[in-house]
Parts: C-alpha cells; sequence; structure tokens
C-alpha cells in the first residue's frame, strides 16, 4: 500500500523516500527524468567507458551530513575517494596556492597568512561537528554553544570584508574562491558562512569525489529504498498532484517552487508569498573529455581535484566583483569558474588516458549564452595546450540546465538565492519551512532550509516533520546516528 508519494528523485527526494521507507511506510517516487538522481547523475557523454558527472561532482558534506553518513556508503561499495590536496587555486604569474588536506602543510603555503589561516580554521575544526550541526539544521532550533563561540568572532568579519584579517594576496585569493561556492554577492553573510564551513572542511574529513562518479552515491539511495519495498517511477513527471496515487497521506516534493506553484492548488496568499521567492545567478556547464592530464603551468595543481579560476589575475577583488557583477544579472568580464578533475582523486575515472573535466561558471539567471569557449580559453590561459587536449567538448548554458532540471530556475543550481533572508526564510518565513499549506503536503528540495548541496538534509528534515505531524513512531536504530 502508498502511504507516502515523493516528488522527484534527486538526494533530497530519496533522503526523503528512505527515511519514510525506515519508518515502514509504503513509499512511492516519481522522476520526471528518463534516470533517478537529480543533480547526482554520471553518464558517458562522449566515450562509453569515461563516465561525466552532469551537476554535482565534489561531496564535502557527504562524509559530514548525519543522512549521508547513515548510508554507509562505503559498505555499499561506494568510496569517498580524496586528491592530496583539496583545492587549489592559480594566480597568474605566480605559483599557484594550494589548500592540502593537512592544516600545517597549508598554513606552510600561506607564508606570512600562514598563523592568521590557522587561527581561522583550527577553532572550526576542533568544533566541526558543532558547526556542521548548526549549518544543515532546520535553523529552527537553538544553536549548539560550541559553534556559537567559534562563529561568532569569524562570520561578521568576513561578510563584510573579503578575506576577515588575512592580508596577503595568496590567502585572501584562496579563502574567496571557497566563499564564491555560496554563488552571490561577495563578500556576504551567506558567502561568510560557506567559506567558514567548507573552507575548515576541507582540512578534516575533506572534499572527496564518489568513486565512479556521484551517480553511485543515488544508485545506493535507491536500492536502499527498493530493499525496503518502495518503488521508483522514472520518466514520470507529475503535473499535477491529482494524478498521484490516491490513499497516500503523505506527499513530499522534491520540486522547485516555481514548479510547486504550477502543479499544486495552492491558496492565494500562500501563492503570492511563493511569487516573491528570488532565484540566483545561474550556472554555464562545460564538460571535456581530455587525452592525457590537464597541462597546468603549476604542476601542483593536478593535485587537487577541485580548481577555482577567479578572473584574469586569480586575485579575491576580481573575484569579488565578477560575483557582485554576476548577482545584480549582469555580464562579468570574467565569471568564477569551478574546474573539477575527478581522477586526481579516483584514478579509475581515467580510461585509456583519456579522462574527463568538468567546470561551470557563474552568469546571470537565465543566460542562454554557451559559455564552451570562454571556460576553455580561461582554463588554457592556466593550462597552455589544454585545448588541443580536448577530445571532445559540450556547453550547457545556464537556460538550458534549467530545462534539464526544473528545479535549477534560470539555471540556479541552488533552487534559490543564497541571501541572508532567503536561508532562514526557505521557500517562505515560517515555523515549519516544508510544510505546504495542503494537507500532508510537504516541500523537501534544496529550496527549504538547510538549502542547496549533496547532504540530504533538506529531504530528512521534511520526512521527519511529516512523520511528527502523523505521531508517526519513528523506530529506533535506523536514525541517522548524531539524532541517536
Ligand atoms: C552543474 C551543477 C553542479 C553542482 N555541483 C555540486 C557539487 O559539486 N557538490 C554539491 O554538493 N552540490 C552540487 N550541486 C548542487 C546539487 O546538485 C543540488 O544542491 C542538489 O542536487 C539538490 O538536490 P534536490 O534533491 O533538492 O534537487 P535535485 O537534485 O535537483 O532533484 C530534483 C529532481 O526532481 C525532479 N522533478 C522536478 N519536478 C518534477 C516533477 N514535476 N515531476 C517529477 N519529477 C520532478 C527533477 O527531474 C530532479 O530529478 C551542483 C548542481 C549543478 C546543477
Amino acid at each position: 500500500m502508498t502511504d507516502a508519494v515523493v516528488v522527484g528523485s534527486g538526494p533530497n527526494g530519496l533522503a526523503a523516500a528512505l527515511t519514510l521507507a525506515r519508518a515502514g511506510l509504503g513509499v512511492e517516487v516519481f522522476e520526471a527524468h528518463d534516470r533517478i538522481g537529480g543533480g547526482l547523475r554520471t553518464e558517458p557523454l562522449f566515450d562509453s567507458e569515461v563516465v561525466h558527472d552532469i551537476c554535482a561532482a565534489v561531496h564535502p558534506m557527504a562524509p559530514v551530513s548525519p543522512f549521508m553518513r547513515s548510508l554507509d556508503l562505503e559498505e555499499h561499495g561506494v568510496r569517498l575517494m580524496h586528491s592530496p590536496a583539496a583545492y587549489a587555486h592559480p594566480l597568474k604569474g605566480r605559483p599557484a596556492v594550494v589548500a592540502w588536506r593537512d592544516l600545517d602543510a597549508t598554513c606552510a603555503e600561506l607564508g606570512d597568512d600562514g598563523p592568521r589561516w590557522r587561527r581561522l580554521m583550527l577553532p572550526l575544526m576542533e568544533h566541526s561537528s558543532a558547526v556542521v550541526d548548526l549549518m544543515l539544521s532546520t535553523q529552527r532550533t537553538v544553536p549548539p554553544l560550541r559553534a556559537l563561540t567559534v562563529l561568532a568572532p569569524r562570520l561578521p568579519a568576513h561578510s563584510l570584508r573579503l578575506g576577515g584579517s588575512l592580508r596577503t594576496e595568496t590567502a585572501r585569493a584562496l579563502l574567496a574562491g571557497v566563499a564564491a561556492h555560496g554563488i552571490g554577492r561577495l563578500p556576504s553573510p551567506t558567502s561568510s558562512a560557506v567559506a567558514l564551513l567548507l573552507g575548515h572542511l576541507a582540512h578534516t574529513t575533506g572534499w572527496p569525489v564518489a568513486q565512479g562518479g556521484s551517480g553511485s552515491i543515488a544508485t545506493v539511495m535507491a536500492a536502499q529504498i527498493e530493499k525496503l519495498g518502495g518503488r521508483i517511477h522514472t520518466g514520470a513527471r507529475v503535473n499535477s498532484l491529482r494524478d498521484l496515487p490516491a490513499g497516500r497521506s503523505i506527499t513530499m516534493l522534491d520540486i522547485s517552487p516555481r514548479e510547486l506553484a504550477r502543479i499544486a492548488p495552492l491558496p492565494r496568499g500562500y501563492l503570492r508569498r511563493l511569487s516573491r521567492y528570488r532565484y540566483g545567478p545561474g550556472a554555464a556547464k562545460a564538460d571535456f573529455l581530455i587525452d592525457g592530464t590537464i597541462p597546468w603551468t603549476d604542476h601542483r595543481l593536478s593535485r587537487a581535484a577541485t580548481v577555482h579560476l577567479a578572473g584574469a589575475h586569480g586575485t579575491a577583488a576580481e573575484l569579488a566583483r565578477a560575483e557582485t557583477v554576476t548577482a545584480k544579472g549582469l555580464k562579468a568580464a570574467h565569471p568564477y569558474i569551478i574546474l573539477v578533475d575527478p581522477a586526481a582523486a579516483d584514478p579509475a575515472r581515467a580510461v585509456r588516458g583519456k579522462r574527463p573535466v568538468w567546470a561551470y561558471a557563474h552568469v546571470p539567471n537565465g543566460d542562454t549564452r554557451n559559455h564552451l569557449p570562454m571556460i576553455r580559453a580561461a582554463i588554457e590561459a592556466h593550462a597552455p595546450g589544454f585545448t588541443d587536449s580536448v577530445v571532445a567538448e559540450r556547453g550547457l548554458s545556464a537556460a538550458q540546465l534549467g530545462e534539464y532540471n526544473t528545479n535549477y530556475v534560470g539555471g540556479d543550481i541552488g533552487s534559490g538565492a543564497m541571501s541572508l533572508w532567503q536561508t532562514l526564510a526557505r521557500p517562505v518565513a515560517r515555523w515549519n519551512p516544508y510544510r505546504t499549506p495542503l494537507p500532508g503536503t510537504w516541500l523537501c528540495s534544496s529550496a527549504t532550509p538547510p538549502g542547496p548541496s549533496v547532504h540530504g538534509m533538506c529531504g530528512y528534515h521534511a520526512a521527519v516533520a511529516a512523520l511528527e505531524d502523523r505521531k508517526h513512531p519513528y523506530p529506533s536504530g535506523v536514525r541517522p546516528k548524531i539524532y541517536a
């Protein structure tokens, strides 16, 4: 019997489905695409043996998210694999700067700013679980005291001044590249929170890739749902909630607020509030199949799976200008680019000498331009010969990304701008942000707290809220460990 229906099989939809199935409910998942996974799909784009991550490629949240940890990925044959460095950042005319897994090695890299980098990161590392707990919470609970004590002196400083107390260009650029993962104005309170969260994780649990590609995480989640009797339907776009199986008491929606307004008969007041929800800048994607390795001028860049490309010179100031211009919906001369070379962490991703290279640039929401040539040229500037190594390539504009997945409205991969207000009030200001005005109907996508990234916590929190609402007993022993 179908007690619960989940629309959408992204990490949050699958997390909601699994949480409900673990609680003993009969669950059915309906996914519009032919394949499950949402932002967790991996496909052979050009060569049948080399696979590319279409969306998410790097998983800093996977080792720390309580929900993801409950999956026991390794036991199910999926290792999280690390490159020697977590991330790196080329600078024009100077050696690149590298964030090693090891804090001491990174501080040594940063010269005069080494002690300041240590003072910034070490307390966050020492209280990492409290910091992660707060950042991945519903944002409706009392923050752990230990998290407040380490974040309170750091968040405001970095919200107001990019790089906070860091003085050297290299250290400021290194941190700005992390802050820009927040996609939006720089500096800002949310980019500051992102920099502190991802920045310290680089030196603790790292920024791994999933062995065999991100799709392997979705496969593990789907297998666990099906093992508990759940059913997953693909190629099944839901155009109206009326089309879903009757008799269900819970409807979980892993969809964007815009899609929610399209398919659900919502009351006018809530619709009006949803219409005020803002989407952020878009992402323009580029995928390359290359022969050999990326010919970086500074060979140390090949030690990091993730590389941040920031403007013509790579400086923090250039990056801040580009991000702020893009957030205003304007075209930046040199948009920020994140590049991932998954084989740097998972060597088996390179087959017969050919490897996938993944990159995206931050561009205005809804941008229809194909930025493949711009992204290729930006890589070439730090890796002369890259263009010649390209065997095949594909570019997707931000608008096309939005068509590929309706959650990424206008190419906004966060499914909603990450302003300070919208971090808390996703999708509207409500005590229970997952609840919609329709009985038994819940939103569980990254348009709810704690927001984007592959952690499954939006889905988990929404499912727990639905179970508590029904006073459904939550069986002991299946809760993610941190909540036990
Ligand atoms: C290019 C790109 C790069 C990224 N890189 C990273 C990264 O490296 N690391 C990271 O942590 N995160 C990354 N992200 C973000 C991450 O992928 C998302 O935050 C995450 O996937 C959100 O999960 P979700 O379940 O909320 O939504 P999604 O993963 O978007 O899944 C939503 C699913 O719902 C389906 N759906 C929507 N409407 C309907 C409907 N009406 N009927 C049926 N099905 C429907 C969609 O087809 C989709 O499969 C990236 C995203 C993109 C696009």
